[in-house]
């Protein structure tokens, strides 16, 4: 522990963003870590070294984050990378878009602001790239045994480098023409930057992974092709079919997914081929389905375009401002969430029931029918059910809707069908462990999980790769979870 009275003198402090109006020219970045300077060395040194650091339990791939807060405080950057990339494969993905359950697991946050952890860990792999301490992670030699993994988002990757530094040879499978998964065609731009995405694909070509891209399994080759080519097939395909919203009026122009539009909005950020017919938000008024984040990333987006109006609605209540008393520290606590696209201005309702959307009599969706909502409290072992506020039915302006309800469960054709994959009651891959009902067929990630986090799906594909290792070895020494080690020593 590096300064014991570190928390005692001094409070939590981010780097400062681009003002709204300023960031929402372009779809660049706009968090100025660089001019963060030493205070980054002051907000580690917050850190109190907790006998049992709570935050390492917070963070699903089990970060050593006390350890490398000291590190930082001390000013020992290639200390800092080597404790955070002992745990983290991409921490320049989590360090920017993670929503830190660390954070929330923050001893220190029990009574005050908790140890700006993620901030740190961006600052880490910012200086590592800088220094040269980021390196491809090369195996010692190789095994001769092959896997192929299907899907590039954060679940394959991780896996991939994990199992490559044991010495397999593996190729990564992805339909579309760049590997990043929703890395790079979910997560706007403005949040995590192609660039980075490439940085890191880089890395990993030079460690030895081969990545073949437009290459869809399931429909351009046959899944079974590939389990006679490799020894392992791993499936980390995502969580990719959306909920839809079945109202009347839904068929109308202008009324989307809300991944047709931020997939869309990348590829143009990045001169890239549309490859659909263009959605653009200019002077329309948008109103965005789902208080989520895949609804805020709609809201950042729609202003970027110069949207007429934004109005986001929620079904559900709107949350509490503080942690409420059925979500103690340290759990991760469902409670309001002001996002930085939110800062660059919309409204927001909550208890809103979606009814119809109007058209203009042209196929043209021109507004939507709304109406209040209040909750029941639910009967025990049923759902919470609602009613209409009566007189509460009216049309809002909506020219342009984006449905951003979450996703339902992977595309059960093509590769899971052509494996015979057997599916769970939710429709996700059924595992054993991370193992399929196929023999060296593997699964992880969104794909396994259901729709989850960035943070979740490193975690899927690290333990995952442990499970490959072992079935191709017979044991395993790639790194386990901090926690686990902990968990099976006791
Ligand atoms: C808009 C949006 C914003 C998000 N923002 C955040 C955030 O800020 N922070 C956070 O932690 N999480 C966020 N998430 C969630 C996070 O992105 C996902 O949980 C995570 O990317 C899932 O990783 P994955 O590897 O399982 O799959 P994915 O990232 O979905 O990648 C799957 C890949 O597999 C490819 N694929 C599928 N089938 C085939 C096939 N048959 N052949 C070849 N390739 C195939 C797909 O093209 C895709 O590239 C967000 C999600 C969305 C939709
Ligand atoms: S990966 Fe996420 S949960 Fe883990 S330490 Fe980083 S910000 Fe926290």
């Amino acid at each position: 522990m590096g300064k014991p009275t570190g928390f005692l003198e001094n409070g939590r402090e981010l780097p400062k963003k681009l003002e709204p109006i300023v960031r929402i020219q372009d779809n660049k970045e706009f968090v100025l870590n660089e001019e963060f300077g030493d205070k980054i060395n002051t907000q580690a040194s917050r850190c109190m070294d907790c006998g049992v650091p709570f935050c390492h339990n917070g963070c699903p791939i089990g970060n050593i984050i006390p350890e490398f807060n000291d590190a930082v405080y001390r000013d020992s950057w290639e200390e800092a990378w080597h404790i955070l990339s002992s745990t983290n494969n991409f921490p320049e993905f989590t360090g920017r878009v993670c929503p830190a359950p660390c954070e929330s697991a923050c001893v220190l946050g029990i009574n005050q602001d908790p140890i700006t952890i993620c901030n740190i860990e961006k600052t880490i792999v910012e200086t590592a790239y800088r220094e040269g301490y980021a390196q491809p992670k090369k195996p010692r030699s190789r095994t001769g045994k092959t896997v192929a993994i299907i899907g590039s988002g954060p679940a394959g990757l991780a896996a991939a480098e994990q199992i490559n530094s044991a010495g397999h040879s593996v190729t990564v499978f992805e339909r579309d023409e760049k590997v990043g998964g929703l890395l790079r065609f979910g997560i706007p731009d403005f949040k995590l930057g192609m660039d980075i995405i490439d940085r890191k694909i880089n890395l990993m070509a030079e460690a030895g992974i081969k990545f073949e891209v437009n290459a869809h399994i399931g429909v351009s080759i046959n899944a079974q092709q590939l389990r006679q080519d490799f020894d392992v097939v791993l499936l980390t395909g995502g969580s990719t079919v959306p909920r839809d919203l079945p109202i009347p009026g839904r068929e109308l122009n202008g009324v989307h997914f809300a991944m047709e539009f931020l997939s869309q909005n990348n590829r143009r950020a990045n001169d890239m081929d549309l490859k659909t017919k263009e959605i653009h938000a200019k002077d329309k008024h948008v109103v965005v389905i789902g208080g989520g984040d895949t609804g805020s990333d709609c809201v950042g987006t729609s202003n970027r375009h110069g949207a007429a109006s934004i109005t986001q609605v929620e079904i559900m209540p709107i949350p509490p401002e503080k942690r409420p008393a059925n979500m103690p520290w340290p759990q991760y606590p469902m409670i309001m969430k002001t996002t930085t696209s939110h800062e660059e201005g919309c409204e927001r309702h909550w208890n809103i029931l979606t009814k119809e959307f109007i058209s203009d009599g042209e196929g043209n969706v021109t507004g939507l029918r709304i109406a209040d909502i209040v909750w029941q409290d639910a009967k025990p072992g049923e759902r919470p059910g609602f009613n209409e506020v009566a007189n509460s039915e009216r049309v809002i302006p909506c020219d342009q809707a984006f449905l951003a309800m979450g996703f339902l469960h992977p595309e059960p054709t093509g590769v899971l069908a052509q494996l015979d994959i057997k599916l769970d009651d939710r429709g996700n891959v059924a595992t054993n462990g991370f193992s399929t009902n196929q023999k060296g067929v593997f699964a992880a990630g969104d794909m396994r999980t259901g729709q989850s986090l960035i943070v979740r799906c490193i975690n899927e594909g690290r333990e995952c790769a442990r499970e490959v290792d072992a079935y191709l070895m017979g044991n395993t020494n790639l790194e386990a979870k901090a926690g686990s080690l902990m968990l099976s020593a006791s």
